[in-house]
């Protein structure tokens, strides 16, 4: 049904003019569209001109700025350009129009894409991921959610822009592109929430598909070859990768650059001393090198603006040096304990011999392990909230003592098997050193130990005993 409409079409623009392109669009049928800006800064206009370019080459068609009011008389179908309101999105095709970009990012890469994205608009294209035969995947109620809550947009917005079906009678289209320009980025839009991406494919790119450009092409421009069209598409890609890395390169310089006295940026891959890490994007962290003590600050981010915002508003931002430095030995001190418990710092063991050689771990306040083996944590706030979670950690104090005479009647019991026992007593026959008191005696001969080890605990005779396949048997 598809290879019909494109039938006619290849026919009827032999006439001059003609994607997905819906039957209600109007098509452009003149050699060169003017451009009214309203309002914007000559950066903006400058971007515009430049990034807008690319469909230039595509169309055939030549794009005019301007500052001033066309003229009335000229009886062609213009475009406003403005860079006020909130959202980014543009009129359709070839009528009076307006492209709005007034929700632009602070990325350049993003930006381009945006600017691209509403000229599509502009040429008649419509959205790729609302065509009926888009993945079925789309049709998930919680984009819609993401959505309002990600882009900041009303319901009724997203619904209209993102996850409505387009049923109108289909004048053109290409097979299914998710590499379109038209396609909206779904990744960006679910934010933290990827999971309900999972069943989607996987999709990236920033600028024009090659099914963009051979459709845009099909539609204005037929005079570009199959062959010179692959070559130009070859090019632009290499272009656009370099254009993406060196613009990449400055971001997160800029980024890095970031700080105030008592915060910096942490590069993605790299970890505070506390073991804090961005797997993408940069983290605010102090200027000594350790995470914050906040679950708010262990996010990472992407965007310039949002780190200088976040560094601007933070309290622990706009410390001095030496009032950082206080403000970590009193955290260091706030998060020792909690309930029942208290944080053993790396290579202090615990009353069962335990301990972790990097990284803190927790016990009760009488030093005793909690369950069956002693987990070490990077940070002193992560060792923190394991405490706050912990059922030990949260006993009241007759809760917690039933617990503890619990932990000694299980001790006894660990001392003694059927033929074996911990003791604490020295032999004639093994001459155990100063502090290594504790002998496992074999009680079926007269009480003998039952080889010639002596142990510093209780705990470690223990250990050692449950090794012993005679004791266990
Ligand atoms: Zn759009």
């Amino acid at each position: 049904m598809r290879k019909i409409t494109l039938l006619i079409v290849l026919i009827w623009t032999a006439t001059s003019d003609a994607f997905v392109f819906y039957e209600d669009t109007k098509i452009w049928n003149q050699e060169t569209i003017t451009f009214y800006f309203l309002d914007g800064t000559a950066q903006q206009k400058s971007e515009v001109k430049k990034f807008a370019n690319l469909w230039q080459r595509y169309t055939g068609i030549k794009f005019i700025y301007t500052d001033k009011k066309p003229s009335l008389f000229s009886f062609k179908p213009y475009y406003k350009i403005t860079f006020k309101g909130s959202s980014n999105q543009s009129t359709k095709g070839a009528v009076n129009g307006t492209i709005q970009l007034g929700n632009l990012s602070d990325n350049i890469i993003f930006r381009k894409m945006t600017i691209l994205h509403e000229f599509g608009h502009m040429l008649g294209l419509g959205h790729e991921h609302q065509r009926t035969d888009r993945p079925s995947a789309f049709n998930n109620q919680k984009l819609i959610q993401v959505c309002v809550k990600n882009q900041q947009q009303s319901r009724a917005w997203c619904k209209e822009n993102l996850s409505n079906i387009n049923n109108a009678e289909v004048f053109i289209e290409s097979d299914y592109d998710i590499l379109s320009i038209m396609h909206y980025d779904l990744k960006n839009i679910a934010g933290d929430e990827q999971s309900i991406l999972q069943t989607l494919p996987k999709l990236k790119s920033n600028t024009l598909s090659y099914t963009d450009k051979y459709y845009i092409a099909m539609l204005y421009n037929q005079n570009i070859s199959d062959k010179t069209l692959e070559q130009m598409h070859k090019q632009d890609l290499w272009n656009q990768q370099k254009f993406e890395n060196s613009e990449n390169k400055k971001t997160q310089q800029a980024m890095m650059n970031l700080r105030t006295s008592s915060c910096k940026t942490l590069s993605y891959g790299k970890h505070s001393k506390d073991g804090k890490f961005c797997k993408t994007g940069f983290m605010i962290i102090g200027t000594d090198d350790f995470g914050f003590p906040d679950g708010e600050f262990n996010t990472c981010y992407n965007s310039i603006s949002q780190i200088k915002e976040q560094m601007n508003r933070y309290k622990y931002c706009q410390l001095s040096k030496t009032q950082l430095h206080n403000k970590r030995q009193n955290w260091n001190q706030q998060f020792a304990q909690y309930g029942q418990c208290k944080r053993l710092e790396p290579n202090d063991k615990n009353r069962q011999e335990f301990f972790c050689e990097e990284g803190y771990s927790f016990v009760t306040k009488n030093n005793d392990m909690i369950g069956e083996k002693t987990v070490c944590y990077s940070s002193i706030d992560s060792v923190f909230s394991a405490m706050k979670s912990n059922t030990v950690c949260n006993l009241d104090n007759f809760e917690f003592r039933k617990y503890q005479r619990k932990l000694e009647q299980a001790e006894k019991t660990q001392m003694k098997t059927k033929f074996c026992k911990v003791v604490k007593r020295k032999y004639k026959t093994i001459n155990c050193p100063t502090d290594f008191d504790y002998t496992i005696i074999n009680l079926n001969i007269q009480s003998k130990p039952i080889n010639n080890k002596c142990f510093a605990s209780k705990f470690q005779a223990i250990n050692a005993m449950s090794e012993i396949p005679f004791c266990e048997s």
